[in-house]
């Protein structure tokens, strides 16, 4: 039994709300030294996360979805672009600026073993962000920790043990609920199920549901196994070597994907059998290795491995344009279905 058997998240896309996340042409480069050289993690990328949705990011590891995941929330300075979130440009914020913002947008971990303090108490890893924030007083605390616990499906009686002493999916409940302690609108989160067995990864994406529905929150959903973003997307974006090739409705990204690379990692995908997906797919096979990303291709990243190929595919960048309602997709011969 896999997570994908069991849960049904989100069959229908919900209507689309206003914007409440732009990020445009945004990039996060590094600098290596000896030699010096530019590693392009997250190379202009442009979306929107509309309030009340989620927005899955896929792509295979080191393709830049943390990194982007971190640029979105402002953890880490960007090389270029803007990110608005809520009407107001965070991008070039001062600490001081961005401090009243940070409650609003908050970001959960792939790993909560190591983004959980092994020396605190989990009732205090909660009421930290509260404290940070100036909740307020004591009693105040103590009892929204308390609720939190309960929205996150934690027993009250375990606030005070360490995060050793809690399953996986519990600890992933503790980061939950520190997450959701500044009631923040957007939260990213960063392969929350990646790191847990299937069958608990099933009841964490549907505590996302759940509190989702409750508290009207808007999700950016990062993974890298595409039958986990299915089932909590609305739309989903997918990433190569650090760009978006590929933005669509999670059903017609799956019905009819129209960037080569997509319709690559569908084939790698086993078929779900849930009558919703189309009987016979045509499998592509990746060859060859993902390039460096401080070496990319000119022209379309994904070219060294697309079959369809051709000689304008090295000297120009595809940009990300529409090529059906509801779709992008930055190729030069997107697929047609
Ligand atoms: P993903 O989350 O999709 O696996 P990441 O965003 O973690 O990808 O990484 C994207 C690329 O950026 C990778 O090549 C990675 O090695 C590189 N990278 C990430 N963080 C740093 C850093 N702090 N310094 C240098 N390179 C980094
Ligand atoms: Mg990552």
């Amino acid at each position: 039994m896999t997570a994908q058997d069991i849960v049904a998240v989100r069959p229908d896309a919900r209507p689309a709300g206003d914007v409440l996340l732009r990020a445009t042409d945004v990039t996060k480069h590094y600098t290596l030294s000896r030699p010096r050289r530019t590693l392009r993690a997250v190379d202009g990328v442009s979306l929107e996360v509309r309030t009340g949705e989620t927005l899955g990011v896929v792509g295979e590891s080191g393709c830049g979805k943390s990194t982007l995941g971190r640029c979105l929330v402002r953890l880490t300075e960007l090389t270029g672009g803007t990110v608005e979130f809520d009407g107001q440009d965070i991008s070039t914020l001062s600490a001081r600026r961005l401090r009243p913002v940070r409650p609003g947008m908050q970001l959960v971990f792939q790993d909560p073993q190591a983004s959980l303090n092994p020396r605190r108490r989990a009732g205090d890893i909660v009421a930290e962000p509260l404290l940070v924030h100036r909740y307020g007083d004591a009693g105040a605390v103590r009892r929204r920790v308390a609720e939190l616990f309960d929205v996150a499906g934690l027993a009250a009686a375990h606030l005070d043990r360490y995060p050793h002493e809690f399953s996986g999916g519990q600890r992933q409940r503790i980061g939950i609920a520190r997450a959701l302690a500044t009631d923040p609108k957007l939260i990213v989160a960063d392969e929350p199920v990646s790191a847990l067995d299937v069958s608990i990864q099933a009841q964490v994406l549907n505590l996302f549901a759940d509190l989702q529905e409750e508290f009207g929150l808007t999700y950016v959903f990062i993974a890298h196994d595409l039958g986990v973003v299915r089932h909590v997307s609305d739309r989903i974006a997918v990433m190569y070597l650090g760009e978006i090739v590929e933005l669509a409705d999670t059903e017609a990204l799956f019905t009819a994907p129209a960037h080569p690379y997509t319709q690559a990692l569908l084939s790698a995908v086993p078929d779900i059998d849930d009558g919703t997906q189309t009987a016979s797919r045509e499998r592509i096979v990746l060859t060859g290795e993902v390039p460096n990303p401080v070496d990319k291709p000119s022209g379309c990243p994904f070219r060294t491995r697309c079959p369809y190929a051709r000689e304008i595919c090295a000297t120009e960048r595809p940009r990300l344009t529409a090529t059906a309602p509801g779709r992008l997709a930055a190729c030069h011969f997107p697929l047609t279905g």
